[in-house]
């Protein structure tokens, strides 16, 4: 058997761009055929729609991909967040269903977790799934889901036995978003879009075959979907040279695939902060910021952090790094985005408070000012982060719990 090296890996991919690559495909076509060839999502094993590659050779196919200048695998969560944990917990029936529709753009995921009263505190989540025959009957509202409006599918945890302590009745349901039963109001941001919704279920209804994981399991199952959360914020995406956003309410499926080339279409939730300090130097040697000292030194630590970043994940989608790895990787994530706005700050000026049409280098810096807060509290706030490490990787007494083992439905709780 051949035995597959980078370079061997990197001359199959060039020769199957050489074929398979056209502009005048639709959004659609291409990522099935992205999808056909396993490249779309590469460190999968080959049965679950990939090629089997430990993360070094996953690296060699984006750079390829990137250098290419073609457009990379669907933008949102469905594929940075749905497709592992399916790969990880859903049977062989449910992956071949959802795996290819994920990966191939058809579908598009939103991630159902938090609640009003359930944010750091998830495992108190309240809304309810009542069996009825062959289904589940869900009631509760969820929070701050973001690009509900966008997404045909959900990653739903609800409550399944409130009999049980609060994280062992827990179920985890692929969720059709497509309900009378659900209702999605926008939730405007500072940045002045609406990315995040209100999500309200009332008698919504699932199939007890989309459960992933077994009844009650759902924690686990989550835990999967936090964790490939983390990793992926501080792993600075594929690289390719554009995305789109996935599943039938974008409509970019029909759109020509060359015309997205440059786009980056993360729905805002996504975003490692590759290519930051570079944006900046250029934005510095135009405005002659460049030779001012203090503004050199941010960007160097910003590319340094960059570059820190960069090779964390490497190691850790390579499966040597250490306990705590996925947490460390976003709390990094954080510091670059608020070293940015500092940075950024000094580079522009007075002009960085100008936004829109009126900003003199387009509003991009602006932009990521403006949602820089966001990535310290998604996820996991940093606070929460620096408790997993403290408790799972440095091994520190854990958070007093006074409800520890108690049923659900005696936890007091905000009505
Ligand atoms: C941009 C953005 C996008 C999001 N997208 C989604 C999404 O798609 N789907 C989804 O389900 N959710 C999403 N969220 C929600 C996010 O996961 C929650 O906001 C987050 O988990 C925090 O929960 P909370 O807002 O209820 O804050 P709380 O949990 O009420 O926390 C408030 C403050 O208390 C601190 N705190 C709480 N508990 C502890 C503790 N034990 N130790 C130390 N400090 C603590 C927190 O760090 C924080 O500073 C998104 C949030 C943002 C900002």
């Amino acid at each position: 058997m051949a035995v597959i090296t980078t370079e061997s890996v990197r001359g199959e991919v060039r020769a199957w761009l050489a074929e398979s690559w056209d502009p005048d495909l639709t959004v659609g076509e291409w990522w099935d055929r992205l999808m056909r060839s396993g490249y779309g999502a590469p460190t999968f094993l080959e049965e679950d729609y990939g090629k089997g590659y430990n993360r070094a050779l996953a690296n060699v196919v984006n750079e390829e991909l990137a250098s290419a200048g073609v457009v990379g695998p669907p933008a949102g969560l469905g594929y940075l967040l749905a497709a592992p944990t399916i790969v990880a917990h859903a049977t062989r029936e449910q992956k071949d269903l959802w795996l290819p529709r994920i990966i191939s753009g058809q579908d598009a995921w939103c991630q159902l977790f938090s609640e009003p009263g359930a944010g750091s505190d998830l495992a108190g989540l309240q809304c309810k799934a009542e069996r009825d025959g062959d289904e589940w009957v869900i009631t509760g509202q969820k929070v701050w889901t973001s690009t509900a409006q966008l997404c045909n599918m959900g990653m739903l945890i609800a409550r399944t036995d409130p009999d049980a302590p609060k994280h062992a009745g827990i179920s985890y349901f692929a969720f059709d978003m497509d309900q009378p039963a659900v209702e999605i109001r926008p939730l405007r941001e500072m940045t002045g879009r609406a990315m995040f919704n209100e999500v309200f279920l009332d008698g919504a209804r699932v199939p007890d075959w989309n459960l992933i994981g077994g009844l009650n399991n759902g924690w686990a199952v989550a835990n999967t979907t936090l964790a490939a959360e983390r990793a992926g914020l501080g792993s600075g995406g594929s690289g390719a040279a554009g995305s789109a956003f996935p599943g039938p309410l974008s409509n970019q499926l029909g759109e020509r695939v060359g015309n997205t080339v440059g786009q980056v279409r993360t729905g805002g939730t996504g975003g490692g902060g590759g290519g930051m300090a570079q944006h900046l130097i250029k934005l510095a040697r135009d405005n002659g910021t460049i030779d001012d000292p203090i503004v050199r030194q941010g960007i160097s630590k910003l590319w340094s952090l960059q570059q820190i970043g960069k090779y964390s994940a490497l190691r850790m989608k390579g499966g040597g790094a250490s306990a705590g790895a996925p947490n460390i990787a976003k709390l990094m994530m954080s510091d670059m985005l608020r070293l940015h706005r500092e940075v950024a700050t000094q580079v522009l000026g007075p002009d960085v408070a100008i936004m829109g049409r009126d900003a003199k280098t387009g509003g991009l810096v602006q932009k990521a000012i403006l949602f820089s807060p966001g990535p310290s509290i998604y996820g996991g706030t940093d606070q929460v982060q620096r408790n997993i490490i403290g408790e799972r990787a440095l091994g520190l007494p854990k958070e007093p719990d006074p409800n520890k083992g108690a049923p659900f439905k005696d936890i007091p709780r905000n009505a």
